[in-house]
């Protein structure tokens, strides 16, 4: 297939780009550099230096789908200013689907997630659970899900949405490229545990010590980038002309912050002192996939462990 991948210089859109073009497909990227890098968007694949409304200009009937990433994803930053992910996030998306109608582009994955969900009242969560997402991100996601539904519906766009819980690793393709997230400032639990094992930082922070949990600290289901990206290279293929299917990944398994944090101690051999800091703004206490749709109904199951996720966040630094 031809494919547009809109977000495709930055961290989870770069590896599926890549896994894309391993599974023989022919991939160009829609990306504004905003937060992605150059050097990120996988070779093999043309980028095209526009922003996600800008779609128009690169879609054409030669294309057969589009996996959109492109996205503000801050939890924090989207109750600071949640314009940000009213504009970019479902104005932006909205020009997008205008964009695939018009150049009769019918198929699209989409990057939404697990914080659609919000706080969840079952262990494990299922396609099923009610979407009352707490913070503005999760909101600008749950709203461009039912944009995907109705499109479906009016239009027979084949559409899927991923709702990933929390990614982490990296991939390392054959020709050197290093595929990583490389956010600035870092704010994601792993990349800034590692920073503390590598002494470029004093201390990690553990956002809220008296949740509902067995240790106080939040707990969350990690997945390995390569995973995920394994899961849309599925949905792709088994996206249908008229619906839109929801499924969430994620491994099943819930890790604590201060659990994340031992695996952090035990890969890298060097301490992490970490500080405790009251809770961080609309992070819900639980968030665990069930990956039972996904895995029967695109036969996808997750591999890496958490500590496979530390090893290659590493490797990924040096
Ligand atoms: N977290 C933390 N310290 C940090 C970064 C994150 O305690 O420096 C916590 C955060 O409150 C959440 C979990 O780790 O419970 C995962 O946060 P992250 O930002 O990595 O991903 P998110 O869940 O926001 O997608």
């Amino acid at each position: 297939m031809k494919l547009l991948v809109t977000g495709g210089a930055g961290y989870i859109g770069s590896v599926v780009a890549y896994q894309l073009l391993a599974a023989g497909h022919t991939v160009e990227v829609l990306d504004n550099l905003s937060t992605g890098h150059d050097d990120g968007v996988p070779a093999g694949a043309r980028l095209h230096r526009l922003a996600i409304s800008e779609a128009g200009q690169v879609l054409d009937h030669s294309f057969d789908g589009v996996l959109h990433f492109a996205a503000k994803s801050l939890v924090g930053e989207s109750v600071a200013h949640p314009e940000r992910y009213w504009h970019g996030n479902i104005v932006e998306t909205l020009h997008l689907l205008d964009a695939m109608r018009q150049a009769g582009v019918d198929r699209i994955v989409f990057s939404s997630t697990a914080a659609t969900y919000g706080e969840a009242k079952v262990q494990n969560i299922t396609e099923e659970e009610p979407a009352q997402p707490t913070n503005p991100y999760g909101a600008s996601k749950l709203a461009i899900d039912h944009m995907l539904a109705a499109e479906a519906a009016a239009h027979s766009l084949a559409a899927v949405s991923l709702r990933y819980f929390n990614v982490a690793g990296a991939a390392f393709p054959d020709n050197g490229q290093v595929l990583a997230e490389r956010h600035d400032p870092e704010t994601h639990l792993i990349p800034n545990l590692l920073k503390v094992a590598g002494g470029e930082r004093e201390a990690a922070a553990i956002f809220g010590t008296d949740y509902p949990t067995p240790d106080g600290t939040c707990i969350r289901d990690y997945i390995h980038v390569l995973d995920l990206a394994d899961a849309h290279v599925r949905a792709l293929e088994a996206a249908q002309p008229g619906s839109h299917e929801v499924f969430n990944l994620g491994t099943g398994t819930g890790t604590s912050v201060r659990e994340v944090i031992e695996a952090v101690r035990v890969v890298t051999g060097h301490p992490v002192p970490a500080v405790e800091h009251p809770r961080r703004a609309g992070d819900p206490a639980v968030l665990v996939a069930s990956g039972e749709k996904a895995a029967q109904r695109l036969g996808w199951h997750p591999r890496r462990s958490i500590k496979e996720m530390v090893e290659d966040a590493r490797r990924a630094l040096r």
